[in-house]
């Protein structure tokens, strides 16, 4: 359903409240077939949204719609080298296990271009050659040492506001703030980070594995990326605190994906503060690949 204005026929997309060709507002919802043509597209290789994460390389595409309007939506059932900007396309409606939700996809309306590459496969045991050894799968569950942060400072919460451009005034102007300065949440991972001389990093371009954390090795897959993660916030930061932090491995697990398979390592960090009250718990999710 895209809307469709009363007043001079022209069709909507996003949704409105009123027509931006001739700003009437008898806007009515109408339903069409969903059919476009490819407008533009760029191949992700990082997941756009953690949900996404076993879905990359991600083919993000603009689709025109047949009656004018844009949608932003992703590619399926197609090979890379199958798809061509002002191909024809049609919606494929996905639905979503465990959810009510249902996505838009488009897939070429051309059955000859499509393909089943990209499309993921989440059967464990199909995968060849699995990267899950016993030494990688004996990682859950493992606990690393604690590690100490500096103490949270004004000057150093000033700097990151200023880096982030957060620069709320309960942060960083004491004058507004009468009963002491505030602590933004997204400082919590800060006090940990630290520079590491290059001459500490490796040639091969492996990432470094955080202070405190274990992380398997996986000698056949060389990159890291950052698939998302949540924190929880159980008590509020204040200047002075010191916090620690410790890593937990929850899980482990590997799926095929477009450009093979993946290993994705699921860490927990718990941060408490001196007092030993829980400050927060964040869950990252690592994909090697
Ligand atoms: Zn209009």
């Amino acid at each position: 359903m895209i809307q469709r204005c009363d007043d001079c026929e022209s069709w909507i997309f996003y949704p409105r409240s009123r027509c931006p060709q001739c700003l009437g507002d008898q806007l009515q919802w109408k339903q069409i077939a969903g059919n476009g043509t490819l407008y533009t597209y760029t191949v992700s290789r990082r997941p756009t949204y953690p949900s996404f994460a076993e879905e990359v390389p991600q083919r993000l595409a603009v689709i025109r719609f047949d009656e004018g309007p844009h949608i932003t939506s992703t590619l399926v059932n197609v090979a890379d080298d199958a798809i061509e900007i002002g191909m024809a396309v049609e919606p494929v409606f996905e639905e979503q296990p465990n959810s009510k939700a249902v996505l838009l996809r488009y897939q070429p309306a051309d059955e000859s271009r499509r393909s089943t590459v990209g499309k993921e496969t989440d059967q464990a045991d199909e995968i060849a050659d699995s990267h899950l050894t016993e030494e990688v799968l004996s990682y859950i569950g493992k606990v690393g040492e604690p590690v100490v942060g500096y103490p949270i400072s004004e000057h150093e919460v000033r700097r990151f506001c200023y880096a982030v451009d957060q620069l709320n005034p309960a942060y960083v102007d004491p004058d507004y703030a009468e009963e002491g300065l505030q602590v933004p949440p997204a400082f919590l991972s800060i006090p940990f980070d630290t520079d590491v001389p290059l001459s500490e990093l490796s040639d091969d371009g492996i990432p470094a594995v955080p202070k405190g954390a274990m992380m398997p090795a996986l000698p056949k897959l060389k990159r890291r990326l950052w698939g998302g993660g949540e924190v929880e916030f159980f008590q509020k930061m204040h200047m002075g605190d010191v916090l620690t932090k410790q890593y937990r491995v929850l899980d482990i697990y590997e799926r095929s994906g477009g450009s093979g398979s993946m290993v994705f390592m699921i860490m927990e960090w718990t941060y408490t503060n001196q007092h030993g009250e829980k400050v927060a718990v964040e869950v990252n999710t690592i994909i090697a690949r």
